[in-house]
């Protein structure tokens, strides 16, 4: 082992840690001959879309991983989120945080329904039920709750609020899969639950989604809906989409689901050694997870709070020098984002906070336990330097790099 002599930060004109970025969600795509032969095997069956062997197959391993009667596989997680919107006949206004990714808001209003922004709880960062019910008016159809990060919503009361004003209970899932709740795997809460396997998700079929559902009902219609609104019995029975996720994609999931295992417990070890090196480091706090649920770690969340010396931006900029391509997921919170911000909106006091304070790391298969280090190694230097990093971010405003777009 080589003793590294302490980096000069980039920001402040040292050379970059990582002249090739290190970005936040590289697709994790395993051993890529396993790929090809799961590609080839969908090639050699001639059949490539229309509910497949494969996508039969994806969605029965799905039901069962999750502990949920029924998964039907489609084409996004956005297109998940619709599908089952319809299939519970939501209208009217859909009470969701404004703390999460556009798509929760978009996916709703897509179809016509009027998100209303609620305010998220200020450790877990998940919608606060006890905010919903002032946003409930006899236009409120249904509450959206997204567990971000992967971080269980109040799923028990969010069930109350929702009982007490007949509304239908529908979950963002996108950053759970293969996280648990009160010991049951997410997917099996509320009316429905919907997963994204977008490329920079957890478990990925590159471009894919699904609707999870005790509900047989709601199964059945999200079936339907996903394929111009053929039935069980080949019949059109009314309006429907193409929503189907293609043989390909469905293979390309069945093999990685059995990798599934060693990214989580890859992100864990990583999410423990920020959280180890990040410890008492005064300004910043690294969100934990529950110990005794299981939790994919997709996602290391750290946040700066009021004795930090730099702002989230500060150090973000300092990090960006250093090619450490941390994002501040979600700034802002949809309620400013077009065509959202025009509107009158509650107070959401937790969100614009948290919206300014939190910045993710860095993780998945493709970032090492060194790079986790050298990240914070980052993080430490700019914090005990804050008064330069300041002047040297001033200094560069607006020539600071800005984050790109998803990076897949
Ligand atoms: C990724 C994501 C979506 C959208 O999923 P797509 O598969 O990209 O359509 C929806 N909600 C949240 C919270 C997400 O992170």
């Amino acid at each position: 082992m080589t003793e590294e002599r302490p980096r000069r930060l980039a920001i402040l004109g040292g050379r970059p840690a990582f002249p090739e970025p290190l970005v936040v969600g590289r697709p994790a795509l395993g051993d890529r001959r396993a790929l090809l032969r799961a590609i080839d095997r969908a090639l050699g069956r001639r059949w490539l879309s229309n509910s497949g062997p494969a996508v039969r197959a994806l969605e029965g391993r799905l039901a069962s991983h999750l502990g949920v009667a029924h998964v039907v596989a489609v084409s996004s997680g956005t297109q998940a989120l619709q599908l089952a919107a319809r299939a519970l006949d939501l209208s009217g206004e859909v009470i969701l945080p404004s703390f999460t990714y556009v798509a929760s808001a978009h996916a709703l209003a897509w179809l016509g329904l009027r998100p209303v922004f609620c305010d998220v709880l200020p450790r877990a960062h998940t919608i606060d039920p006890a905010r919903v019910g002032p946003l409930v008016t006899a236009r409120t159809s249904a509450i959206l709750g997204v567990h971000l990060w992967g971080t269980p919503c109040d799923t028990r009361g969010l069930e109350r609020v929702a009982a007490r004003h007949s509304l239908r209970l529908l979950f963002d899932a996108a950053h759970a899969f293969g996280c648990s709740h009160q010991g049951r795997m997410i997917g099996a809460f509320g009316n429905a639950e919907t997963f994204s396997f977008h490329a920079t998700k957890h478990f990925t079929t590159v471009e894919g989604g699904a609707v999870a559902t005790d509900d047989g009902d709601v199964a059945a219609r999200v079936r339907a809906f996903r394929r111009f609104g053929i039935d069980g019995r080949g019949q059109v029975s009314g309006p429907g989409t193409n929503a189907t996720m293609s043989e390909i994609c469905a293979e390309i999931g069945l093999a990685g689901l059995g990798r599934l295992g060693i990214i989580e417990s890859g992100n864990r070890r990583r999410h423990q050694l920020y959280a180890t090196r990040l410890a008492g480091l005064r300004g910043v706090r690294v969100l934990a997870f529950q110990e005794n649920e299981r939790q994919n770690c997709q996602f290391a969340v750290l946040e700066t709070t009021q004795k930090a010396a730099l702002t989230r931006d500060e150090l973000l900029a300092a990090l960006m020098a250093d090619g450490v391509a941390a994002r501040d997921y979600f700034a802002p919170g949809c309620h400013r984002l077009p065509p959202y911000r025009g509107r009158r909106h509650a107070a959401l006091p937790v969100t614009e906070r948290l919206s300014q304070t939190v910045l993710c790391l860095p993780t998945g298969p493709a970032v090492g336990l060194h790079e986790v280090r050298t990240v914070c190694d980052i993080i430490r230097s700019a914090l005990g330097q804050a008064d330069a990093v300041r002047l040297a971010v001033r200094a560069r405003a607006g020539g600071t790099p800005s984050t790109t777009a998803r990076g897949s």
